[in-house]
């Protein structure tokens, strides 16, 4: 649409963690915006915890994107972790199959929302030369220790060292920290944490110069966001809950190894479900799956992208139900109109978005526009109704609910199907009368072109069912 003018640079404004502090967005290339927000651990499903998250990155991207920019959006997938490694032992299942399932599902709940694949969605384990190198890196600075063929990073040199940041993510003070890690195996300091941890048996492990292991988990991202993005990038995002230790030890290697590492620090909140943090090790979390029986899955983007991204959004299925109702007044007001072509946002959706990316803001302008476009279609103006359409969908577009595609995207798969149930039908019809005729390799014939085009047949009482093949 637009190109991004030096006007439109400096108003934005990013709340950043790290200085706790609304400032200016200046980025580090004019017209580029580097991203790089913490993605899954793939362990077991995704709740809309994650999602969240996941919505909330999807329109500041979007809206960057908007402006003009050419936006770099890497999000990393962890794909080896203590926690996968003992689901998939307890399920009796390989630890690269147990991860590679939930990454599916992770990647499958994103585009059912319509979160914008990334521009590249790094693993973990497919990095390890660029870990290895920023452990280099670290312990020729002497912020890195090797000790029985784990390497750890010395915190206590980095604290004392000239330029250090300890603390200043998570607001913690030195003293306070505690890593929060089990193995301790030849730990110098009590606040060092791993960088690589030392093979055990029976567990994945890679190669390095000092012996076999596994990475440790804060490296990984220090190493894939500075390979795609430089050792110097615009924004680091990820869930609340990462600011410690994750973002601080992310922060605390990049820096101690000479990288600028990011400008922007920006953290989303959780999901609460009667006022307790959604978590799968509280037990507490509400599946993908479910809500989708009871919303569009445009409605439940809506509503997790409805609150501003560093409040709580609290779960009920009341708020869900509600959201869901203004979406369809969005929706209605669309449809009423004849075909409007996306045009432009107005003033006031702009300077919601410009301020912290303040989406309830941003919404409020949306439905004051439908207000006024129904108030149009009321009194016979279709002209009006039709410029204000325009401009809700290219709002709503910027959220990533504009009505007009997801109705695309719907009545395109719906009459696919149609047509597809067509089709099978007429094959399944052409089965039974050969099997009427006792015409068996006809019959047969039948169901293998189905089977070989991914179509499972079932014979019920009530005749043949069909589905493509999961
Ligand atoms: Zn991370």
């Amino acid at each position: 649409m637009t190109t991004p003018s030096s006007e439109t640079v400096s108003r934005q404004q990013i709340f950043d963690t790290a200085s706790r502090s609304l400032r200016p967005f200046e980025p580090l290339r004019p017209g580029h915006v580097s991203m790089y927000v913490c993605g899954a651990t793939p362990q077991s499903s995704p709740h809309i915890g994650h999602l969240r998250s996941g919505v909330a990155f999807d329109i500041v991207r979007r809206w960057f994107t908007a402006q003009g920019y050419d936006v770099a959006f890497v999000r990393n997938v962890t794909d080896i972790d203590d926690k996968i490694l003992d689901k998939a032992e307890a399920n009796g299942r390989p630890w690269w199959e147990w991860v590679s399932t939930y990454e599916r599902e992770f990647t499958r709940a994103y585009n059912t929302l319509g979160v914008l694949p990334p521009s590249v969605e790094p693993r973990a384990t497919g990095h390890v030369t660029q870990m290895v190198d920023y452990m280099n890196r670290l312990i020729e600075r002497g912020f890195a220790y090797e000790s029985e063929g784990s390497v750890y990073f010395d915190v206590d040199a980095w604290v004392r060292a000239e330029g250090s940041d300890y603390g200043a993510i998570s607001g913690n003070r030195v003293e306070d920290m505690e890593q929060g890690e089990t193995e301790t195996r030849g730990k110098r300091g009590s606040r060092d944490f791993a960088l690589w941890k030392a093979a055990k048996p029976g567990e994945p492990s890679w190669p390095t110069p000092w012996g076999d292991g596994r990475p440790g988990w804060h490296l990984e991202c220090s190493a894939m966001s500075t390979w795609y993005l430089g050792s110097a990038f615009d924004i680091h995002g990820g869930g609340l809950d990462l600011q410690f230790p994750h973002h601080e030890n992310e922060q605390a290697q990049s820096h101690a190894a000479g990288d600028e590492f990011a400008t922007y620090w920006m953290h989303n909140h959780w999901v609460t479900m009667s006022g307790e943090k959604m978590s799968k090790s509280l037990g507490n979390v509400v599946a993908i799956d479910n809500m989708l029986e009871l919303v569009r899955p445009v409605e439940l983007r809506y509503y997790l992208g409805s609150a501003h991204y560093r409040s709580v959004l609290e779960y009920s299925p009341a708020a869900l139900q509600e959201a869901a109702a203004g979406y369809r007044r969005i929706e209605d007001f669309v449809a009423r109109c004849a075909t409007p072509e996306p045009t432009t946002w107005t003033e006031e959706f702009a300077a919601a978005l410009f301020d912290d990316f303040g989406v309830p803001k941003a919404l409020a302008e949306i439905h004051n526009a439908v207000r006024e476009g129904n108030k149009a279609l009321a009194a016979g103006e279709t002209e009006r109704a039709g410029e204000i359409a325009g401009q809700v969908r290219a709002m709503t577009a910027v959220l990533g609910i504009d009505p007009g595609q997801w109705s695309e995207g719907a009545s395109t798969s719906d009459a696919a199907e149609a047509a597809l149930d067509v089709l099978v039908r007429a094959e399944l019809d052409r089965r039974a009368e050969a099997r009427a005729a006792k015409d068996w390799a006809a019959a047969d014939d039948v169901r293998d072109r189905l089977t070989a085009a991914g179509i499972d047949v079932t014979d019920t009482p009530d005749g043949p069912q069909w589905a493509l093949k999961p």
